[in-house]
């Protein structure tokens, strides 16, 4: 384990009813606020209105950005910043899944800075600041409502960056689970095969003396492999949602990675793929995970032989290591497919036909990704061709 530094300045509301403790945050907050949301699965479940009722209990300025995207477009970003300069914006709050929190996040750097957002997610420039925001999170997946990170696509040139700054921690998040009993079955797998994908990333590893951090990144996934199967059955299920729900934050705060670094190929792969195709990021995980996971197992045997055995019980017996490993592969494979989430490349119609063009993308940044396995231009191809 290395040293490390831990700070997570996000305040947590977490549990039913929640949404009580709005009205004192704000009192934090001058008048004007800009409320960022979605495409209406707020106005659709009532969470809409009560926002605003708080909001205009609070007596304040209410000014909106709507229509944020599932991979959530510069150009919606740019929308908000506008309005930020333009209204005199003190402070925003997102209310919605990952796609909104992360245009926020970018809505709030981009408002304080002279340069063009895309030249921060890009990083070619630097944040040097934020207005501060806050989220009422609405879809268990990310964990943007608890970290710094957010993902941003450029839809003029294809592309789709994770960026971050110590300025993009949300100052509040609530997290009540009844908001996201109405999450569709699609997007609930979606987010359950984020939540897990996170945990993954942070297990590939090299590190040593991490035996804290693999139990809770083990714990994370145990936890959701036994709460998926029920809740994809009875997405009403409180005590389910609540369950994934605190799991998602925990798997992306920054809690069970302390002290090493995780690999985060995949998410690089699969943002790719989400560029030129536009589809949910955790169908296009679940797709490559365990194609990358294959391809690197020879990186180091014995973290996919633990992997198989604590996580899904695999038999030993008379298998090597490698054997162990695969099986562990084949049973997280079987696991997201029993759940109902996609296999192949081919459940979005992507053919062989854009794999170079996928794979431009994914060394757009740098020309090696992966921190466990490095990859190049030439392994992306090969993952692709692997998960058609
Ligand atoms: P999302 O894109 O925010 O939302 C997906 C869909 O779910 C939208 O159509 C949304 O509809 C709907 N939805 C959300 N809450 C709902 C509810 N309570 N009831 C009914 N429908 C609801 O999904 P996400 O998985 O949270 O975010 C995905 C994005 O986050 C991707 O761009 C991904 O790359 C990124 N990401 C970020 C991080 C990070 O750390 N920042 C980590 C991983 C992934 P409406 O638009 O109508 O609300
Ligand atoms: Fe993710």
């Amino acid at each position: 384990m290395q040293n490390f530094v831990f700070h997570n300045p996000t305040k947590l509301y977490f549990g039913k009813g929640q949404l009580s403790y709005l009205k004192k945050e704000l009192t934090n907050y001058g008048p004007n606020i800009l409320l960022v949301y979605g495409g209406g699965s707020i106005k659709r479940n009532g969470l809409y209105d009560q926002v605003i009722n708080i909001l205009n209990e609070s007596k304040k300025n209410i000014f909106e950005l709507s229509g944020v995207e599932p991979n959530p477009r510069v150009t919606t970003a740019r929308k908000g910043i506008e309005i930020c300069k333009e209204e005199n914006i003190d402070f925003i709050l997102a209310v919605g899944g990952g796609s909104t929190i992360d245009c926020t996040k970018a809505i709030a750097v981009g408002a304080e800075s002279g340069e063009d957002i895309w030249d921060i997610v890009t990083k070619k420039s630097t944040a040097t600041g934020a207005l501060p925001f806050g989220t009422v999170l609405t879809l268990a997946a990310t964990g943007s409502e608890m970290n710094a990170g957010s993902v941003i696509t450029n839809w003029e040139t294809k592309e789709k960056h994770g960026w971050g700054s110590p300025y993009t921690f949300p100052a509040f998040s609530i997290l009540d689970p009844v908001f996201t009993k109405t999450v569709p079955k699609d997007q609930t797998i979606y987010g359950i095969v984020d939540i897990m994908s996170h945990a993954l990333e942070h297990y590939f590893h090299h590190e040593e003396n991490t035996l804290l951090q693999d139990r809770m990144v083990e714990g994370i996934l145990q936890t959701m492999i036994e709460t998926a199967p029920p809740l994809v059955k009875d997405l009403e299920n409180e005590e389910l949602r609540a369950t994934v729900l605190y799991n998602g934050t925990m798997a992306l705060n920054g809690m069970v990675n302390m002290g090493y670094n995780g690999d985060w190929a995949t998410h690089n792969l699969e943002h790719a793929v989400s560029a030129v195709h536009d589809i949910p990021h955790g169908g296009g995980l679940a797709i490559l995970f365990p194609n990358w996971m294959t391809y690197s197992i020879d990186e180091n045997v014995a973290r996919f032989k633990q992997l198989a055995i604590r996580v899904f019980h695999v038999e030993t017996d008379g298998k090597s290591d490698k054997e162990i490993g695969l099986e562990g592969i084949q049973k997280l494979r079987a696991f997201w497919n029993s759940i109902g989430a996609p296999s192949t490349l081919g459940d979005y119609n992507i053919s062989e036909d854009s794999i170079e063009e996928m794979a431009d993308k994914t060394v757009i940044a740098r020309p090696e990704f992966g921190n466990f396995k490095k990859l190049n231009r030439q392994d992306a191809i090969e993952i692709y061709k692997q998960s058609l």
